[in-house]
């Protein structure tokens, strides 16, 4: 039995970026645990989901726990700064927000959090963060001095294959505008440009892992839904038919920044490999 710890943003990155890998470890046997850097206070609520009163942070919380139970993880834990919002917006100047904190003491935090673990593997996100999002950029920054201080040389960073997801939609484009990918019609060309865009992902050549998580996809799909705060009924993610959810998201895709894939070599299927 292994320990792996998944690091991220937000409360629904789990969900959408890495659900299906630890939902993999977890049912075979391995301790996951999930850390989350903050409760997503700048998140845009889904209209008319909160209570009266109900804060957002609090809700996030709950869809947070929902969601990590059902992927088998063994433990939760909250890094409980604030949420920094996207880039350009005053929340990111907030004295209390992730990318606002120092990395070497929220890596103490993240130190203190796990000083009765032994950590296998960490799972960060790329440089980048996916998508440039500051929190996303921080989780990678705090991870990775973390796992230096503590002497952790297993590291995989969770990516987007930006060339795969330039095929779907171009195939999406030319075969079945109207009908293929439901409900994003409409927006394809503009996906694509953004897609196209440098910071988007990482390129397939730059990618170590690909895991085939179609055995865990309704495990998946169940825990983005539990995210109802963030995704509605109406979105892409729970409106999309199955055969085609499982094409878009059946590979979650994995960089070891230790290593290069040759052209031609095969992507590893194993992320401890
Ligand atoms: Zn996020």
């Amino acid at each position: 039995m292994s320990t792996i710890v998944f690091f991220h943003a937000h409360p629904d990155d789990e969900a959408l970026s890495t659900a299906g890998t630890m939902a993999l470890l977890s049912e075979s046997g391995n301790r996951v645990i999930l850390v989350v850097a903050t409760r997503g206070e700048e998140g845009e609520p889904v209209p008319g989901v909160l209570k009266e009163g109900e804060l957002l942070e609090e809700r996030r919380t709950e869809e947070l726990i929902k969601s990590a139970d059902l992927l088998g993880v063994a433990r939760v834990e909250f890094l409980n700064y604030r949420d920094s919002g996207m880039t350009g917006s005053p929340s990111t100047s907030n004295p209390e927000c992730f990318w606002q904190a120092n990395v070497e003491k929220a890596s103490l935090r993240l130190a203190d959090l796990l000083c009765e673990e032994t950590v296998d593997l960490l799972v960060i996100y790329d440089p980048n963060g996916g998508y440039g999002h500051p929190d996303h950029i921080q989780v990678h920054r705090v991870g990775t001095f973390w796992a230096d201080q503590i002497g952790l040389k297993n590291i995989r960073w969770t990516t987007l294959n930006r060339d795969s997801i330039k095929k779907t939609i171009e195939l999406a484009m030319e075969t079945a505008p109207d009908e293929g990918l439901a409900g994003i019609g409409d927006d394809l060309e503009e996906r694509r440009q953004r897609v196209e865009e440098e910071s988007f992902g990482s390129a397939e050549s730059e990618i170590t892992h690909a895991i085939d998580i179609s055995d865990f996809i309704e495990k998946k799909r169940e825990a983005i839904s539990t995210h109802r705060s963030q995704i509605g009924e109406d979105s892409f993610f729970l409106q999309i038919p199955n055969d085609q959810f499982v094409n878009v998201f059946g590979t979650e895709w994995f960089i070891n920044p230790k290593e290069t894939r040759k052209e031609n070599e095969p992507f590893k299927s194993n992320l401890f490999n």
